[in-house]
């Protein structure tokens, strides 16, 4: 097949779908459904070979995510979000993940331990965390549910900074009542509580946490909670967490958001002002993660108005715009899926379909295709090299001896594998949809 041993693809290459041997899917970003992953991490060990998956988890992937959907339709963020949250509950799992996965989907797995996923071969430590979970509500409540959970972990954990200071939170009785764990305990307790739907995110208002009905049910009759210590390898980097917050750490573009600093710091200089004035490190941080190439967009960085952005936004968004072009970023507005990224979802669903033994009628319903079109896409994934056994579509729908017919044409009298030629020779008798079907087979078993 490949001449080369090991390739590596990143998802903009289709990452390699067609292939049965993929041995390592790596998710170095968080997907954004749990529909998504599973497609993605089918793409392993088609072959019945070994295939590991690895998906790199943390909390600051979805607040980017989040962040990306800001100025968005309601309806499509809400939707959005929910299948975020639905990834994010998968992530802080601790059940087995192929679990979790199945059930997704409808299936049921009644084995306790799969022997293959982390949460089966290194079990989390779980605790009572009741009282944990009563703390974090009264003190959403009690800062008036008008702060995200960064805030909220620092009042719990008793951190004293200038965002806790210009609120006087130092000064609620519940500030410093967990000081004995850091605000990253804190902050797993808050992201438990969301999937647990205790507590909720507001992405309009940059994600202020609100208890909910079940949250407040929940405060007034407490009971026995079991939680999920964080592993002790994200503990590992406890010491920088603070160090993170302060800087804002907002997970954007670091190169892009130097180069907007120089440029404040320039505009400041010339036009006599302190930087703060012409944009926020905030929203420098926002343009380092939604990369605003016009003066709308630019509003939809936090802290920039209208006003603003006429006013100092041009050279932003212009360095902005060149920085985009040269590096080939897809911004996240440009994310709108492609019909490339279509087909290739496509493919990895007819794949599986396949593999179920699923009718072609109803995989190309399910994918809005024509015959024609379902066919066209199979015979692209076989002639890429995958082997997919099409035996049972071909036992109901094709009798015997045409079948036999069609095989034997390929394989003894064809002088290619054309397909015009093959319907030319083999007359009337036969549909064009036959030979193709049969054609398929034939490349699966033969040809490739
Ligand atoms: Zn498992």
């Amino acid at each position: 097949m490949e001449e080369a041993d090991v390739i590596v693809a990143t998802i903009a290459f289709g990452m390699g779908i067609d292939k049965p041997d993929v041995r390592f899917v790596v998710h170095y970003d968080i997907p954004k459904s749990l529909e998504g992953y599973y497609q993605e991490t089918g793409r392993a060990g088609r072959d019945g070979g070994e295939g590991v998956c690895v998906a790199f988890y943390s909390y600051k992937d979805i607040q980017k995510l989040e962040k990306f959907k800001q100025g968005k339709p309601i309806a499509e963020q809400e939707v959005s979000k929910q299948l975020l949250m639905e990834t994010v509950a998968y992530a802080e799992s601790n059940v087995c993940r192929r679990k979790v996965l199945l059930n997704y989907f409808g299936e049921d797995y009644k084995q306790d331990n799969c022997k293959n996923c982390d949460n089966c071969l290194h079990p989390r430590k779980q605790f009572d965390g009741q009282e944990e979970m009563c703390l974090v509500m009264e003190t959403v409540q009690k800062s008036l549910q008008q702060f995200n959970s960064e805030h909220i972990a620092n009042i719990i954990a008793g951190v004293s900074n200038a965002m806790i200071k210009s609120y006087q939170h130092h000064k609620l009785d519940v500030y410093g009542m967990g000081k004995d764990r850091t605000a990253h305990f804190w902050n797993a307790i808050i992201r438990q509580g969301i999937v647990l739907h205790f507590l909720e995110k507001d992405i309009e208002k940059y994600g202020a946490l609100s208890v909910t009905q079940a949250g407040k049910d929940f405060l007034e009759n407490p009971s026995p909670l079991m939680l999920f210590e964080d592993r002790e390898m994200e503990e590992e980097t406890d010491a920088s967490a603070d160090t993170q917050t302060k800087a804002g750490g907002g997970g954007g573009d670091t190169v892009l958001m130097s180069m907007l600093r120089d440029l404040r710091r320039d505009m400041a200089h010339r036009l006599k002002l302190a930087p703060f004035v012409i944009f926020q490190d905030i929203s420098l941080e926002d343009m380092s993660i939604l990369y605003p190439v016009t003066l709308e967009e630019l509003v939809h960085c936090q802290g920039v108005g209208e006003g603003k952005a006429r006013k100092y936004g041009k050279g932003f968004v212009e360095l902005i715009e060149k920085y985009v072009e040269e590096n080939e970023i897809i911004r996240p507005q440009d994310m709108v899926v492609k019909s490339v990224i279509n087909k290739s979802l496509n493919k990895v669903y007819i794949i599986q379909s396949i593999d179920r033994k699923m009718d072609f009628e109803d995989i190309a319903e399910a994918k809005g295709l024509s015959m024609d079109e379902l066919i066209e896409e199979i015979e692209v994934i076989v002639n890429s090299g995958t082997k997919l056994d099409i035996d049972y579509y071909l036992e109901q729908t094709i009798d015997d001896d045409k079948l036999e017919d069609i095989f034997d044409y390929f394989r003894y009298e064809a002088q290619s594998e054309s397909l015009s030629e093959a319907v030319k020779e083999l007359g009337s008798d036969y549909s064009e949809e036959e030979v193709r079907l049969v054609r398929i087979k034939f490349l699966v078993e033969v040809a490739n």
